[in-house]
């Protein structure tokens, strides 16, 4: 052989080696694809991100739902196109309606979507639209860091967090992880959801039937787009198909015997906490209230809060400063004194000036720094941090150098005005929670609403809670939602 051609020939070899390393099997398809990832990384990826999801949002703590569910999941997860994977399933405390999938395995989903589902069979049709992101490798090779973590990641570090990042935060609203898939990727996972719920045994139909929540609840002005909508940009006809394959799916076994498990279910979720959690801080007065951490602060007037269990952050309309709450991260011990210096510490981080003092009887330091953010930026901040029942606060008025002056006095107010709360019927604050009631012969959902007397949840809300008409008659011993006023 010609010497020239082999060495073609080994160049030839080269390349393709080089353009396969970037290809890899699609799982659901078989197809080849570009992927700038490896399987590995991804679930590297879920991996790291997965306590950043954890500590954002909360994991419920109730041992029996949290096995329940991750039962339901690692059941259909098993009978995926990727049953290899080591997958996660954690139910989180967020008030906001959702469901979402990292890379590598990892899904959640919110107390609040669980309460608007009716039946384990709608549970398991959600799960496998979820699972079907993971196993389809859907945005794989799109998602960065930034997209996971647009809200809530850096407020824990001191200082870093960017200006741009604080706006965003007030914009975003807290507990929004902004993942978006296409139409086709959606459309991908429907269809996979369907499928592995069928799998599951689970009777495919009740997928759609969940799809219907969210047409009514965007129907209903008063009720802004859940997330799981706003995230999943959602073709017209997604009801219309997961039902004719769902239709279809179950004409070729017409003999089976479908699950629903709708009793099971309502038991299961019986107790969850519905809506805000109070516990974890609201707005009272002028005040923001804290009455697990059993602390006040005092908010601007006209200013939005954005509390996550992360941070609270206030801030103007105009968005051109901000004040940051969060919990200090050192060790054990260390003054706010010693605190405020390893800061300064900190390369582009300049201390103008600053004192140990008290605030409202609190040790505390109170400084002024100048530092400049990831993007350029100039900005300046007044500092507390304050020595409180055994845990150290950070509070920050952020603004850019120029504004600063303008905000210096409004900065002041707030932080000094951090101070223990002591409003008994505030700190004994309950949240309202979801319980199962049995129905007599003949009640309605409208007697029912009136008999449990939730200021907040009216007999219409009910209806579409159980998406039970709020005048029909129910049989005997039917299990229904409502959701019992906590203590305000
Ligand atoms: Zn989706």
């Amino acid at each position: 052989m010609p010497k020239k051609s082999r060495i073609c020939r080994s160049l030839f070899v080269l390349l393709s080696l080089l353009v396969l390393s970037g290809c890899a099997r699609n799982p659901v398809t078989g197809k080849r694809q570009i992927v700038l990832i490896s399987e590995r990384q991804e679930i590297a990826y879920g991996r790291e991100a997965h306590p950043e999801v954890l500590a954002q949002f909360g994991r419920v703590e109730d041992s029996n739902l949290q096995s329940y569910f991750n039962q339901i999941g690692q059941k259909l997860a098993g009978l995926s196109h990727r049953p290899q994977l080591e997958w996660h399933f954690n139910v989180v405390d967020s008030p906001i309606v959702n469901a979402f999938a990292l890379p590598g395995g990892y899904i959640y989903f919110t107390r609040e979507i669980l309460a608007y589902m009716n039946n384990e069979a709608e549970l398991a049709g959600v799960m496998g639209h979820e699972i079907g992101h993971v196993t389809a490798r859907h945005s794989v090779s799109q998602i960065s860091k930034s997209q996971l973590f647009g809200v809530g990641l850096g407020l824990g570090s001191v200082l870093s967090p960017t200006f741009s990042q604080l706006s965003e935060l007030a914009q975003a609203g807290v507990g929004m992880l902004s993942l978006k898939y296409g139409r086709d990727d959606e459309r991908q996972s429907d269809e996979l959801g369907v499928e592995y719920m069928s799998l599951g045994g689970y009777d495919p139909r009740e997928l759609s039937k969940f799809f219907v929540v969210f047409q009514q609840m965007r129907a209903d002005s008063n009720q802004s787009i859940p997330d799981w909508l706003s995230s999943h940009p959602a073709p017209p006809d997604r009801i219309t198909a997961t039902r004719q394959e769902a239709e279809i799916i179950v004409r070729a076994q017409p003999d089976k015997r479908w699950i629903v498990n709708r009793e099971t279910f309502l038991r299961r979720i019986s107790g969850i906490v519905f809506g805000e959690n109070p516990r974890e801080g609201f707005r009272s007065d002028g005040w923001f209230v804290h009455p697990e951490l059993e602390f006040r602060i005092r908010i601007p007037t006209g200013w939005r809060v954005q509390n996550s269990k992360q941070a609270v952050v206030s801030s103007p309309a105009s968005e051109d400063a901000a004040i940051q709450l969060t919990l200090a991260e050192a060790p054990e011990g260390t003054s706010p004194g010693e605190y405020a210096r390893d800061l300064a510490e900190q390369s582009g981080v300049e201390l103008l000036e600053g004192e140990n003092t008290r605030i409202n009887g609190n040790r505390a330091f109170i400084g002024t720094y100048r530092f400049q953010d990831s993007q350029g930026n100039r900005l300046s901040a007044l500092a507390a941090f304050i020595d409180f029942r055994g845990r150290l606060y950070q509070i920050l008025g952020l603004a850019p150098n120029q504004t600063f002056s303008k905000y210096a006095r409004t900065f002041e107010d707030s932080l000094t005005s951090f101070s223990r709360l002591r409003d008994r019927n505030l700190l004994n604050v309950q949240p309202d929670r979801l319980q199962i009631r049995t129905a007599r012969r003949g009640q309605t959902l409208r007697q029912i609403a009136q008999a449990v007397n939730n200021p907040r949840m009216n007999a219409e809300a009910l209806s579409r809670l159980n998406r039970i008409d709020v005048d029909q008659s129910l049989r005997a011993g039917t299990l229904v939602k409502v959701i019992e006023a906590g203590r305000r």
